[in-house]
């Protein structure tokens, strides 16, 4: 009979795999573990389903990615369900995480309200010791992170911040029922919330300041109401759209166009960017020509597009010089565009402002608002820290995951990240992470989830039958990793001067290389089976 933890007097709980996270990527990996018979549970922090989708609740929160593809590629949840817009808004995501528990019935295998506080891996058991921060105690073979990469907000660390004796809210925890309606309003932050925040409450606020200091190159979303039948009828396709999302680089069915835009002359270039303007979304970005990253020519060019687009819309030529500067402060389509609808229709109110921060910073916070290094104190009734997340190790810093001997996996990463296939770490066997640092970034979200999983599923299913205990990625396999994250990040117009986050090829070749791992015996890792013994716990 195993012993108690200090934490709990309940007889921890002995099952094949537990999976921390209950948005796309935890759903997926449950549902493939309880069809091959495995004993398997979620332990999710929030009350209900849906990851990030649960607690985001900012006005206008809204999906990016088009609906067919935003949505889990199982037929017996995807065959009953219709969308009603194009690019659905929040509350319409969490309306499909209910019909995926009406369909899958998940919510059973799920444990809500559950914190995970830490995880360590017990060398004897050839188990992972997981604890909740309620003090449940479970002991899984096989222990799976699906808590995406924006979990850990981020408040930058503002002078006299606690100072302001107004409403301050991160995007990420926006309280119910909050009024902006006719109140002074600050917006910090111009990514992907903030676009959403700034579009939505503009046209309704006293006021509104907006500090930036990157512009987004939003693009026009093209939003559309679906009819009911057309859906129903193009479900025939489905198989084939989720199969061809794969082989594509950014997880959606399109591709970029098969051309270079030097081969073009003026006119059909110009018409081409027109078509894919009007067919919205991220077309722009994801179909455009095929050097629009590899040349920068061809970049400034689409960029230069853009602009054009955006001034015709933005009245004021010092607005049109902040939000779409002549000179592109980084590469077009280097950092994820936002998705508009009426972003810069808000600067043209006479409510409204912009500071670029890069002309002028922040100096601190005061009881009544902000003071900007201009020495300008503006005053506000809210101010919202659209600020983003930690999104790269930082959902480590609360979940803690040890290895046998202790060593959390922040101090391995201390001197760079080291993992191998952006999922398994040397140091930390049974043990796998989904989006998460290395893993591919600029894709479409549950395409990119799925690839993943999948490989999970395969390589945790291959260990089970051949009654492996333990599997773990060697320090060669992660060390080659490493070079070719590293590698990538060097011939990306997006390349990042620090620690590249992610894998910054194309999500085929990602799904490639996952595939070749497992047909080459799963190179790269060690399997071993060693008899448990329960006389150290
Ligand atoms: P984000 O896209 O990372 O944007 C954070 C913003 O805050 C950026 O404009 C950033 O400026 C700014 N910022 C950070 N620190 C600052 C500081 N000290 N002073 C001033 N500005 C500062 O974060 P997010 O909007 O929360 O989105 C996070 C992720 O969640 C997205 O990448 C996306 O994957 C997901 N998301 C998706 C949707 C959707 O599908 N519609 C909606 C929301 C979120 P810099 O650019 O200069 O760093």
């Amino acid at each position: 009979m195993p012993q108690t933890t200090a934490h709990s007097t309940q007889t921890p709980e002995e099952l094949d795999v537990v999976i921390v996270g209950a948005g796309y990527s935890g759903i997926h990996q449950l549902y493939h573990y309880r069809k091959q018979g495995y004993s398997v549970r979620i332990l999710e922090a929030e009350s209900d389903l849906g990851g990030a989708w649960w607690w985001t609740r900012y006005p206008g929160a809204r999906v990016d990615s088009e609906s067919p593809f935003y949505q889990l590629s199982i037929e017996e949840v995807w065959k009953d369900w219709v969308w009603t817009e194009r690019f659905p808004c929040r509350d319409e995501v969490c309306e499909y995480y209910q019909h995926v528990e009406r369909t899958l019935g998940i919510k059973k295998n799920i444990r809500f309200n559950s914190r995970v506080v830490s995880a360590k891996f017990n060398d004897t058991l050839n188990r992972w010791v997981i604890t909740t921060k309620d003090g449940f105690v479970v002991h899984p073979r096989f222990f799976i992170l699906a808590i995406g990469a924006a979990s850990k907000p981020h408040t930058p660390p503002f002078a006299d911040f606690q100072s302001f004796k107004g409403i301050c809210i991160h995007t990420a925890s926006w309280p119910e029922g909050l009024v902006t309606k006719g109140k002074r309003v600050a917006v910090i932050g111009t990514g992907a919330s903030g676009v959403q925040v700034i579009q939505s409450i503009g046209p309704e606020v006293k006021h509104l300041t907006v500090f930036q200091r990157t512009p987004n190159y939003a693009l026009a979303m093209q939003q559309q109401k679906l009819d009911k039948e057309i859906q129903q009828k193009s479900k025939r396709l489905f198989p084939d759209m989720f199969r061809r999302c794969r082989q594509t680089p950014n997880g959606f069915s399109f591709d970029r166009y098969p051309k270079s835009l030097h081969v073009t002359t003026p006119e059909e270039r110009l018409l081409f960017f027109e078509d894919l303007w009007t067919a919205g979304g991220w077309r722009f970005v994801t179909n455009n020509y095929m050097d629009i990253f590899s040349d920068q020519a061809v970049n400034d060019e689409a960029y230069f597009f853009w602009r054009n687009k955006i001034c015709e819309r933005v009245h004021d030529p010092v607005m049109q010089e902040k939000l779409a500067p002549t000179s592109p402060p980084y590469p077009f389509g280097s950092k994820r565009p936002s998705l508009e609808i009426n972003y810069y229709d808000v600067f043209n109110q006479p409510n409204v402002d912009l500071v670029d921060l890069t002309q002028c910073e922040i100096s601190r916070f005061t009881p009544s608002g902000i003071q900007t290094a201009d020495g300008v104190e503006h005053t506000f009734d809210i101010v919202v820290l659209a600020t983003g997340f930690h999104t790269f190790t930082g959902p480590y810093t609360d979940l803690k995951v040890q290895a046998a001997d202790g060593t959390d996996i922040l101090e391995k990463w201390a001197n760079g990240v080291y993992s191998y296939l952006g999922m398994t770490v040397h140091g930390f066997p049974n043990f796998f992470y989904m989006y998460g640092p290395q893993s591919p970034g600029a894709c479409n979200g549950p395409t990119c989830s799925e690839v993943q999983s999948d490989w999970i599923v395969g390589c945790v299913s291959h260990a089970m039958k051949q009654c492996f205990t333990r599997i773990e990625a060697t320090r060669e396999a992660e060390i080659e990793y490493r070079r070719l994250i590293l590698e990538l990040n060097a011939r990306s117009l997006s390349r990042s001067t620090s620690e590249p986050t992610n894998f910054k090829g194309d999500l085929a070749q990602y799904g490639r290389l996952c595939l070749e791992v497992t047909d080459d015996g799963y190179r790269g890792f060690v399997f071993s089976s060693q008899v448990e013994s329960r006389a150290l716990l």
